[in-house]
């Protein structure tokens, strides 16, 4: 295996690993950043009370399916809205192109 098969298979595994991640995204990339705006806000004013409290009344503002953004931010590991903004990845690094990662 030369150097550009290398590259390959690491572009490609690259391209996996970023397909199965985002699988576990239930919003799309302008969502996750109205949602994590949204916690910059809110939360120095609310305080996080250990829950997605938040995070759940934001959704239901949105019209968005309550559970598929609760399954989304449990998947980085945000279980209450402190944790989201601790834990959850940019978006513009989430939906970045794998491609273009060289
Ligand atoms: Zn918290």
């Amino acid at each position: 295996m030369d150097k550009a098969d290398k590259k390959r298979l690491k572009t490609a595994f690259k391209a996996q690993e970023h397909a199965e991640t985002l699988a576990h995204v239930g919003l799309t990339r302008p969502e996750l950043e109205a949602l994590l705006d949204h916690l910059d806000l809110a939360l120095p004013d609310e305080g996080c009370d250990h829950t997605l409290r938040i995070t759940v009344a934001w959704a239901r503002e949105q019209g968005l399916d309550e559970d598929a953004v609760r399954s989304t931010v449990e998947h980085f590991g945000g279980y209450c809205d402190c944790e989201v903004v601790a834990n959850v990845p940019e978006p513009a690094e989430l939906f970045r192109d794998p491609y273009k990662l060289g």
